[in-house]
C-alpha cells in the first residue's frame, strides 16, 4: 500500500467529511443532559433545525442511524396490515419496503417496480391512487435521493399526484442523503413524515436521525396500532417542550449539530443547494467527457449529492475503487445490491468545494486509466471548464 500522507479523500456518499469546526465543537466536555445548559441547547437546536427541513412543525431527534428513523416513521403512523405503496427506485427504497413488510404492513399489492435509473413516477402514482377507490392505501413511501443510484424523486410532483387523486394517504419521504444538500420543503410539499440522518448533508458523524412530522401525521400517531416504545413521538415531543428527552440524547453530537447548522445558515440554504447542484453537473460533465454513462437516466432527476458511474461491460467497478483507494487514498461508494461491481458512486456532498471536486475527479480519472477502463482524458477538463465558467 502507498504510504499515507495528507488527508484521506472520503468521497463516499456519506458519512461525509466532518468539518474541523464541527469536530472541535464535539470535543467539548459532556454535560448533564438534564441540566439547564443542555435544555437551552436542545431548545435552540429544535428551532434551528426547522429551516433545513422547511417546516414550522416538530422535528424529533433520535440517537440512532437513519434506519431507526425509517422505523419511527412507519410505527408512529400505521397499523398492522395497512397497505403501503412503495417505489423501487433503488437499494434503500427496497430496504425500507422490506422493513415495512417485517413490521406487518402490506407492501406487495401496491409495489411499483423500477429500473434503478429513474425516480418515483408521479403519473404511475396518480394511476395507482385513482384505482384505489376504497382508499385502502394508508401511506406512500418515497426516497427523495436514492443514495444507491444518484437519482432524485420529484417530491412536489408526487404531492400533486396525491392531491389530484384527492387521496388521503400519508406521504413519507426519506431525505437521508438529500437533507442539507438538495432543495427540500417538508411543509410546502405537504410531506407528512420526513426521515433524515446526521452523516451526510448535515456534515456530522453517524448517530443522529430525524423525523419531521406534519399535523396529519401527529394525528395519525394517536390511533396507529403498530407496536412502538422507544420510537414513540408523543413522549419525546412532550419532553422536548422543556428541552429534555425521554432517553439520554447524544450530547456531543448535539454540540456538533449546532455548529453544522450555524455553518449551513451562514452559507445560506439556497447557496448550499446551488453548490451541490453545480458540483453534480460538473461531475456528470466529467463522466460524459470520459465517455462513460451516468446511471441516472433523466437529467431532471440527477442528484446534487452523488453521481453513480456505470463501468463498461467487462470491467469491474470494485477493482477501480480498489486501485483508487490503494494508489490515491480516496474512498468511493460501492455499487449496492443489484448494482454491485457495475457502478461506483462519487459523493460530492457536505463539506466540499471546487478544488475538493477537482481532486476527487483527478483521482477517479487516474484510477480508471490504471484499471484499464478506456476513457477520454478530457473528462477532468470538462468538469474544470464548467467550474471555471459558472
Ligand atoms: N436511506 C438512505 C437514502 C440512505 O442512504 C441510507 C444510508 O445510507 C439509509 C436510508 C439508512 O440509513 P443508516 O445507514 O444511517 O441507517
Amino acid at each position: 500500500m502507498t504510504p499515507r500522507t495528507g488527508r484521506h479523500f472520503l468521497q463516499i456518499p456519506g458519512p461525509t467529511n466532518v468539518p474541523d469546526q464541527v469536530l472541535r465543537a464535539m470535543a467539548a466536555p459532556t454535560i448533564d443532559h438534564r441540566g439547564p445548559e443542555f435544555s437551552a441547547l436542545t431548545l435552540r437546536l429544535l428551532d434551528a433545525i426547522k429551516p433545513v427541513f422547511g417546516t414550522d412543525g416538530p422535528v424529533v431527534i433520535y440517537p440512532a442511524s437513519g434506519t431507526g428513523a425509517w422505523e419511527a416513521a412507519l410505527v408512529n403512523t400505521l397499523s398492522p396490515g395497512d397497505r403501503v405503496l412503495c417505489f423501487e427506485t433503488g437499494h434503500f427504497a427496497t430496504l425500507w419496503r422490506e422493513m415495512a413488510r417485517a413490521l406487518g404492513l402490506e407492501v406487495d399489492g401496491d409495489f411499483v417496480a423500477g429500473d434503478w435509473r429513474h425516480g418515483a413516477d408521479p403519473d404511475v402514482l396518480a394511476e395507482k391512487l385513482a384505482a384505489d377507490k376504497e382508499r385502502a392505501v394508508k401511506a406512500v413511501c418515497v426516497v427523495h435521493n436514492e443514495t444507491s443510484t444518484g437519482v432524485t424523486s420529484r417530491i412536489a410532483e408526487i404531492r400533486q399526484a396525491m392531491d389530484a387523486a384527492d387521496h388521503p394517504a400519508l406521504l413519507l419521504v426519506d431525505t437521508v442523503s438529500s437533507l442539507g444538500s438538495i432543495d427540500y420543503r417538508h411543509d410546502e410539499w405537504g410531506v407528512d413524515v420526513t426521515v433524515a440522518g446526521s452523516q451526510k448533508g448535515l456534515m456530522l458523524p453517524p448517530g443522529l436521525s430525524f423525523n419531521a412530522v406534519s399535523r396529519k401525521a401527529l394525528d395519525a400517531s394517536r390511533t396507529a396500532r403498530l407496536p412502538k416504545a422507544f420510537w414513540d413521538w408523543q413522549p419525546i415531543i412532550e419532553a422536548n417542550r422543556l428541552g429534555s428527552f425521554a432517553y439520554t440524547p447524544a450530547t456531543n453530537l448535539f454540540y456538533g449539530l449546532e455548529e453544522a447548522l450555524r455553518m449551513l445558515a451562514a452559507e445560506g440554504l439556497p447557496s448550499v443547494y446551488a453548490r451541490h447542484a453545480r458540483h453534480g453537473a460538473a461531475t456528470r460533465a466529467a463522466v460524459r467527457g470520459w465517455g462513460l454513462d451516468v446511471l441516472c437516466a433523466d437529467e431532471r432527476e440527477a442528484s446534487g449529492s452523488l453521481t453513480a458511474v456505470l463501468v463498461p461491460d467487462g470491467h469491474d467497478a470494485d477493482k477501480v475503487r480498489g486501485i483508487i483507494l490503494d494508489r490515491f487514498d480516496m474512498s468511493l461508494g460501492a455499487g449496492l445490491g443489484r448494482l454491485g461491481g457495475r457502478v461506483f458512486r462519487i459523493g460530492h456532498l457536505g463539506n466540499f468545494n471546487d478544488l475538493s471536486l477537482a481532486g476527487t475527479l483527478a483521482g477517479v480519472q487516474m484510477g480508471l486509466e490504471l484499471a484499464g477502463v478506456p476513457v477520454d482524458s478530457g473528462g477532468l477538463g470538462a468538469a474544470l471548464d464548467l467550474m471555471r465558467s459558472e
